[in-house]
């Protein structure tokens, strides 16, 4: 159903990102993938789109925590993909410690990568759907854009800054046929939450199987991790003129997470 239209996912080379860009090409959309990471495995993983969908699969490397070339990259993707229609904003890093140890530059990366980028995005990509009078802008948030954890300070502030800036560019684009929506996944398994579970075991003395079970699980009722497929079925949805009328929502898909 997403024939004909261009979409750009952050942070695609890996986990969630990537499943939305598998799940946006199996239905024919063409896709800008983004994100670091082995040149040859990108390259796979691009030629791998673009057998799927049929249309175009582009890659570029623009780092998000760079204004311009996060400008330079909506600008690619209107030249060579034809626009802008759906914008999936999901680049995202973690890094876990209590405030009065947390190193500035870190401070500083989250809050860049997290939330100013999907700013930059947003800045660039809206006249694009505005022209046209369709589009969907979704952003990854998590379910620390609701509610905190320790020692993730930079985190769970991006995060909640993504709650804030998704409803405020709802209202800024309601009457343009363009929505915006966040994601909130719980404890999804994929790269980001594996590569967190050494400096857990370390900032509270914990084994790996303490930290799976008894901190990364522990918020999550089902007992169970969220899929990246799944998040990435919730964006199609949103893509479709089914979800038309939802704009500025914050969607849950945390296991109950947030309804404890
Ligand atoms: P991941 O580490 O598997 O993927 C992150 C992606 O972002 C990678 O493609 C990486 O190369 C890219 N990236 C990192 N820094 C970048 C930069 N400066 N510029 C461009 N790309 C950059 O992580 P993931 O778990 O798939 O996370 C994706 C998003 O989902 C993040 O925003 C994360 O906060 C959010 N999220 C994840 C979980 C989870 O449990 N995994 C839960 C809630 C929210």
């Amino acid at each position: 159903f997403l024939k004909g239209k261009s979409a750009i996912v952050t942070g695609s080379t890996s986990g969630i990102g990537l499943a939305y860009a598998k799940a946006l090409a199996a239905e024919g959309a063409s896709v800008m993938i983004n994100g670091f990471g082995d040149a040859a495995a990108i390259e796979t993983e691009r030629a791998a789109l673009e057998a799927t969908t049929g249309a175009k699969a582009l890659y570029d490397a623009a780092d998000m925590s760079k204004p311009d070339q996060i400008a330079a990259m909506v600008a690619r993707a209107a030249q060579e993909l034809g626009g802008v229609d759906i914008l999936i904003s999901n680049a995202g890093i973690q890094h876990v410690a209590p405030i009065d140890e947390f190193p500035i530059e870190k401070w500083d990366a989250i809050l860049a990568i997290n939330l100013s980028s999907t700013f930059h995005l947003m800045r660039a990509a809206i006249p694009l759907m505005k022209a046209r009078n369709w589009g969907r802008i979704i952003t990854t948030a998590s379910a620390h854009s609701l509610v905190a954890s320790p020692n993730k300070a930079a985190y769970v502030a991006a995060k909640h800054g993504i709650a804030g800036l998704t409803k405020t560019a709802a209202l800024e684009v309601a009457t343009h046929g363009i929505t915006v929506n966040c994601i909130s996944p719980g404890y999804v398994w994929t790269p980001l939450v594996e590569n967190q579970i050494p400096d857990t075991m370390k900032t509270r003395g914990l084994t790996r199987e303490q930290v799976i079970n008894d901190v990364l699980l522990d918020a999550q009722p089902t007992k169970q991790f969220v899929q990246p497929e799944q998040v990435a079925a919730l964006a199609l949805f949103l893509c479709r003129d089914d979800a038309a009328a939802i704009t500025g929502a914050n969607y849950s898909m945390d296991g109950g997470w947030t309804a404890a």
